[in-house]
C-alpha cells in the first residue's frame, strides 16, 4: 500500500462533514505542503495548475477516524500482524489513528514499549498509534505498572484488556493514579469466575452444548467500576459493551454524574448469539455475541449517548488457530475494514444516528475521550482526512484483507458505504 506524495491536492465537490459544527456542507479542501489551505467553493479557479485533483462529487470528506480498541500483534505474534500490517488495514478502513491494547507478547508495561509502538507506526507510515498500557506489571491485576512514564512516552488510555482487574483494591489504585494523569482506565468488563466459556448463556449455548458465560459477567463488573469510579471521581471507558444490562448501568451510572464512557464494536449491533449455530469460530469474540434483545439495547444505547463511542476491537487470530472447535478457539475478530460499512449501513442507513452524529462516534468522540488532538477541517490544520463513498456497494473479499489475519465473519458479506481514499500530511492513498 503506497500512497503518492503530493505538494498539492484538491478534493474537489465533496460534501465536508463537520460534526463539531453539526455540518455537512458542499465544499472543496485544498491541501498544500501537507496542511489544510482552505475549505470553501470553487477553488479551482484559484489554484496553480500543478494540484493533483481528487473528485469528490457525491462523495463526502470526514476527519480521519479514531479506533480507541484494537489489536496488534507486535511485540510477540509478528505471524498474525504487526504494527505495519495493522495500521495498513486500519488506514483503509479510514482510521488515521488506532489505539492498541497491551496485551502482546511481553505484555506493553513500559515506557521504552510505549515508544517502540509509536516508532514503528511513524516508520510505517501509515494511521498513527496511540498505545493503551496496561494498568497493571505484566497485565497480572497485583503491581501497579509505570503509569506516569508511560504517559509521558505517549500512552493515552490505561487497560488490562484481554483481563479484567479482578481485585477492586487494585482498580481503586488504577482509577486514582491515572486521574492524576487525566487519562482513562479502560475496563474489560469479565467477571471470570461466572464465566466457563466464551458463549452466551443461554438457549443457543445449551442447545449447541457450548461452554457458556452469562451477561452478568460483565454488567456486574461494570457496576463495580462506575461505582468505584464515582468514588475516586477518575475518569471510566467500559470496553465492548455487549449486553442489555450493562448499557443500563452505564445510563445510570451518567445520569448519576459519574465521569463514564463507553464503547461498542460493529459486532455487537450487527450480529448475535444465532451466528454461532454454524460453530463459525469466526463468530467466536469475548464477550460474546448475545441475544437479540441484547443487540437492540446497544443499538438504544448508541441512539441515546448512553455508548459513545465505536471501536474495532480488531483481534487478528491466523486461520490454523481459529480452525479449532469452538471452545478451544482463541477469540476475535478483525475488524478494522468493515467497521465504518456496517456501521453506516446498520445506524445511519438503519436511521439510528444521523451520518454526522455517526461520523461524530468515530472522531471526535474518542479523540475527546483520550485527550487527542481534535479532528478538524479547518485551514491551517494538518491534513488527516478521508473520503466517503456512501453510494458504493462492495463485497468483503479474502483476496482484498489487509490485515495479515482473515478472521472475520463479515467475509463474502456485500456491504454499504466505503473509504476511497485517505490522505495523511502529504502522503494520499487511494482503495
Ligand atoms: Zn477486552
Ligand atoms: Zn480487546
Amino acid at each position: 500500500m503506497k500512497p503518492e506524495i503530493m505538494d498539492r491536492v484538491l478534493l474537489r465537490g465533496g460534501i465536508v462533514i463537520d460534526p463539531q459544527k453539526q455540518t455537512a456542507r458542499r465544499a472543496d479542501v485544498l491541501v498544500a505542503n501537507g496542511k489544510i489551505d482552505a475549505v470553501g467553493t470553487n477553488l479551482e479557479r484559484r489554484t496553480p495548475s500543478d494540484v493533483e485533483v481528487v473528485d469528490c462529487r457525491g462523495k463526502h470528506i470526514a476527519s480521519g477516524f479514531a479506533d480507541m480498541h484494537c489489536h496488534l500483534r507486535e511485540p510477540g505474534r509478528e505471524d498474525e500482524e504487526t504494527v505495519a500490517s495493522g495500521t495498513a488495514a486500519a488506514l483503509a478502513g479510514g482510521f488515521t489513528r488506532v489505539c492498541p491494547m497491551p496485551n502482546t507478547d511481553p505484555a506493553i508495561d513500559t515506557e521504552a514499549q510505549i515508544r517502540f509502538q509509536i516508532r514503528r507506526a511513524a516508520e510505517a507510515g501509515f494511521a498513527r498509534v496511540h498505545p493503551i498500557g496496561c494498568c497493571t506489571k505484566g497485565r497480572q491485576g497485583k503491581e501497579l505498572a509505570e503509569i506516569g512514564s508511560m504517559v509521558e512516552a505517549g500512552a493515552v488510555g490505561f487497560s488490562d484488556d484481554g483481563s479484567p482487574v479482578a481485585d477492586a483494591q487494585v482498580m481503586r489504585r488504577v482509577l486514582e493514579y491515572c486521574k492524576a494523569f487525566d487519562v482513562p482506565v479502560i475496563s474489560h468488563c469479565e467477571v471470570r469466575e461466572l464465566v466457563e466459556g466464551v458463549a452466551n448463556e443461554g438457549r443457543v449455548s445449551t442447545r449447541l452444548g457450548l461452554k457458556a458465560g452469562p451477561d452478568v459477567a460483565e454488567s456486574a463488573q461494570a457496576a463495580r467500576d462506575v461505582l468505584l469510579a464515582e468514588f475516586t471521581q477518575a475518569r471510566l471507558h467500559i470496553a465492548h459493551v455487549s449486553a442489555r444490562a450493562t448499557v443500563d448501568v452505564i445510563r445510570w451510572a451518567k445520569a448519576r454524574g459519574v465521569q463514564v464512557t463507553a464503547e461498542t464494536c460493529p459486532h455487537y449491533f450487527t450480529l448475535t448469539e444465532d451466528a454461532l449455530a454454524g460453530f463459525d469460530t469466526n463468530c467466536k469474540v469475548n464477550p460474546p455475541l448475545r441475544s437479540e434483545e441484547d443487540r437492540r439495547a446497544v443499538i438504544a444505547g448508541l441512539a441515546d449517548g448512553t455508548i459513545d463511542v465505536i471501536a474495532t476491537d480488531h483481534a487478528p487470530h491466523l486461520k490454523g488457530e481459529k480452525d479449532a472447535e469452538f471452545d478451544a478457539a482463541p477469540a476475535g475478530i478483525i475488524g478494522f475494514e468493515t467497521a465504518f460499512s456496517l456501521g453506516y449501513e446498520k445506524l445511519v442507513m438503519g436511521e439510528v444516528l444521523s451520518l454526522v452524529d455517526y461520523i461524530a462516534r468515530l472522531t471526535v468522540v474518542p479523540r475527546r475521550i483520550l485527550n487527542l488532538p481534535a479532528a478538524a477541517i479547518t485551514a491551517g490544520s494538518e491534513a488527516e482526512l478521508v473520503v466517503l463513498d456512501l453510494k458504493a456497494e462492495w463485497t468483503f473479499e479474502s483476496e482484498r484483507v489487509r490485515s495479515l489475519s482473515r478472521n472475520s465473519p463479515f467475509l463474502g458479506w456485500t456491504m454499504h458505504g466505503r473509504i476511497s481514499a485517505a490522505l495523511l500530511a502529504d502522503r494520499l492513498f487511494r482503495f
